[in-house]
C-alpha cells in the first residue's frame, strides 16, 4: 500500500465522486450496463485468481469459491443486466378521486455517493454484491474491503480499478484510521456487513449526516431438529451449511441445534458418521474445510472451547493447531446456556446441541434471545414449519435445509433487531440502493374551489368526501341532500 488514507483523501475521494454523481455519469442505462458488463468480466477472466486469493486468506476450498462466491456474484450481476431496462422504468401508482384528474408514479432515483463496508468471511461476494445493487441503482460508490482478508482486498482493488470506471467507482484499501476517516464524510447510503459492535459505530457515524444504513450482522442462527424425519438427509444439510460453508464462518452458518433429550444420540451419531464420511478420521487434515481466518479468532474460538463448564462437553472433535489456523469440526452436548460459546455468535467450526424435554420448548428459547439472521427447522410437522415461520423472528426462516435461501434473489436478505436492518439481492438489492420518488402529474383541469376559502359548510362536507373517497357522500354533497 501507498502512503496512508486520511481524512483529506476521504474529502478528496468523495468530491470527486460527487462531481461525477452530479454531472450525470452515473445515471444512464447504458452506463450502468457498461459497469455490470465489466464486473462480469472480472468473474470470467479472473477466476482462479480469486479463488487463489481466498485460498491464501481462508484456505478456502475451490468449490467454495467457485461457487460461493464467484457463481453467486456472476447470478446476481446477470440478474441485474437482464431486468434492469424494467427496474428502471417507472412504476405506475393507482390515483384517487382527491386528484382527478391525474396519473402517478414512482420514480426510482439514485442515491448518489454510497459507501459500502464489507467483511472478510466471503469478500468477493460481499464486497461486489452490493456494489452491483450500487450501480445498478445509478450511484457513484466507494468500497472498502476487509483488511482481515488482504489478498482478496488487493485484488479486488486492483480488478475494480483495471475494469471500472474510476470517475465514479473506486476501492478503498485498509482498516480502522481510514474507514474512521470515510465515515467522517456525508454519504447518501451506507452498506455495512459485520458485527453488531462496529455497526454501533457505523450507525454513530451516519447519524450525524442524517445518512440512511443498511446493516447486514449475523448473530446465533439455531437449528430445531425434530425427529421422525430423514435425519441422514437433514445431517448432510447441516453439515453443508455449516462446516461447508467456510468452516462456520458464515453470518448464516448454524450456531447450534436444538433437538430433545430423546432424539440428541441419534442426531449426534449420524453427525459423527456424516462428518467422517465426508471429511475423513482426520478432519484437521481436510483439504475441503477452510481454516480460521487468523490467530485472534483461532483464540477466540478457542477460548470458548477451553473454558472450564465447557471443555468436558465435547463430544465429538475438538482437535485444534493453532500454527495452521486448524480447527475440527466440533460437536459439543449441552453446554451451560451463559458459557461463552451461548452468549456470542461463534463463527467458527464448534456446534452445541442443546437438549429439550419438549420441543416445543424451542420457541421460548429461540424468542429469548436476539433475533438472529436465519431460523432453521427441520421437520415433517405442517403445523410445526407453521408456527415457526408465524412465530419466531428472524432475518429468515428455512425449512428442512440450511443458508439455501441466500441463493433465491426474489427473497429479501436481511436481518432483523439485533441481526440488522435493511435488505439486499434481485431487486431489493436496486431498491436498497434507490430512493422511491413520489411523482404525480395533474393537469389544469378540475380545479375545483372547493378546497379554497372562504371556507363553508358545503366545501367541508364535499372534501371530506371527497378525501374518503365515498360517492355517495360526494353526491349528497354536490346535491345538497342531507
Ligand atoms: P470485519 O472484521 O472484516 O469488519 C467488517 C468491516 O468493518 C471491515 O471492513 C472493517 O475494516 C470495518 N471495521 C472494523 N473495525 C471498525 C471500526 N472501529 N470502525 C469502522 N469500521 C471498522 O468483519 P467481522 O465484523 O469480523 O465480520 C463477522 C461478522 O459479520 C459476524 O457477526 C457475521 O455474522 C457478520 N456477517 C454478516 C453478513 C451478512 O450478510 N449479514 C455476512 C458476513 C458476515
Amino acid at each position: 500500500m501507498g502512503k496512508a488514507f486520511e481524512s483529506v483523501d476521504a474529502i478528496e475521494l468523495v468530491t470527486e465522486l460527487r462531481r461525477s454523481f452530479d454531472a450525470g455519469v452515473t445515471r444512464g442505462y447504458e452506463w450502468r450496463v457498461a459497469q455490470l458488463k465489466n464486473l462480469l468480466k472480472i468473474c470470467d477472466h479472473h477466476e482462479p485468481e480469486i479463488v487463489s486469493a481466498l485460498r491464501d486468506d481462508l484456505g478456502k476450498p475451490e468449490l467454495e469459491s467457485s461457487v460461493y462466491e464467484v457463481a453467486l456474484l456472476r447470478n446476481s450481476i446477470k440478474l441485474a443486466l437482464k431486468h434492469l431496462k424494467d427496474w428502471m422504468t417507472p412504476e405506475k401508482a393507482k390515483t384517487s378521486l382527491t386528484t382527478f384528474p391525474a396519473s402517478a408514479e414512482i420514480v426510482s432515483e439514485p442515491l448518489g455517493v454510497v459507501l459500502v463496508i464489507s467483511a472478510w468471511n466471503y469478500p468477493f461476494l460481499l464486497s461486489l454484491d452490493p456494489v452491483v445493487g450500487a450501480i445498478a441503482a445509478g450511484n457513484a460508490v466507494v468500497l472498502k474491503p476487509s483488511e482481515i482478508a488482504p489478498a482478496s482486498a488487493s485484488l479486488l482493488a486492483k480488478l475494480m480499478e483495471q475494469y471500472l470506471d474510476c470517475s465514479a467507482i473506486r476501492v478503498v484499501e485498509g482498516a480502522v484510521a481510514e474507514t474512521t476517516a470515510l465515515l467522517e464524510q456525508k454519504w447518501d447510503k451506507i452498506f455495512y456487513t459485520g458485527n453488531s459492535r462496529i455497526a454501533r459505530i457505523i450507525m454513530a457515524a451516519a447519524a450525524k449526516h442524517l445518512t440512511p444504513v443498511v446493516l447486514e450482522l449475523g448473530g446465533k442462527s439455531p437449528v430445531v431438529v425434530d425427529s421422525g424425519i430423514n435425519l441422514q438427509v437433514a445431517v448432510r444439510r447441516i453439515i453443508a451449511g455449516k462446516w461447508g460453508c467456510n468452516n462456520g464462518q458464515a453470518c448464516i452458518s448454524p450456531d447450534y441445534i436444538l433437538t430433545t433429550k430423546d432424539y440428541a444420540p441419534k442426531v449426534i451419531d449420524v453427525l459423527k458418521h456424516e462428518l467422517e464420511a465426508f471429511y475423513g478420521k482426520n478432519p484437521i487434515e481436510s483439504k475441503d474445510l477452510s481454516r480460521i481466518v487468523n490467530s485472534n479468532h483461532f483464540d477466540r474460538l478457542a477460548k470458548m472451547l477451553d473454558e472450564e463448564k465447557v471443555s468436558g462437553k465435547i463430544v465429538y472433535g475438538g482437535q485444534k493447531d493453532r500454527a495452521n489456523l486448524k480447527i475440527a469440526p466440533t460437536i459439543l452436548l449441552d453446554v451451560p446456556r451463559d458459557s461463552l460459546i451461548m452468549s456470542e455468535e461463534i463463527f467458527g467450526p464448534l456446534l452445541p446441541i442443546l437438549t429439550l424435554d419438549k420441543l416445543e420448548e424451542c420457541f421460548e428459547v429461540v424468542n429469548s434471545r436476539s433475533k438472529p439472521l436465519a431460523a432453521y427447522l427441520f421437520t415433517n410437522d405442517k403445523k410445526l414449519k407453521e408456527r415457526f415461520a408465524m412465530n419466531v423472528s428472524a432475518g429468515g426462516v428455512v425449512v428442512n435445509d440450511i443458508a439455501v435461501h441466500l441463493a433465491l434473489h426474489t427473497l429479501p436478505f436481511g436481518g432483523v433487531g439485533e441481526s440488522g436492518m435493511g435488505s439486499y439481492h434481485g431487486k431489493f438489492s436496486f431498491d436498497a440502493f434507490s430512493h422511491k420518488k413520489a411523482v404525480l402529474y395533474r393537469s389544469f383541469l378540475g380545479d375545483a374551489s372547493m378546497r379554497y376559502p372562504p371556507y363553508s359548510r358545503g366545501k367541508l362536507r364535499l372534501l371530506k368526501a371527497l378525501v374518503n373517497s365515498n360517492l355517495m357522500d360526494l353526491l349528497k354533497a354536490i346535491f345538497g341532500l342531507s
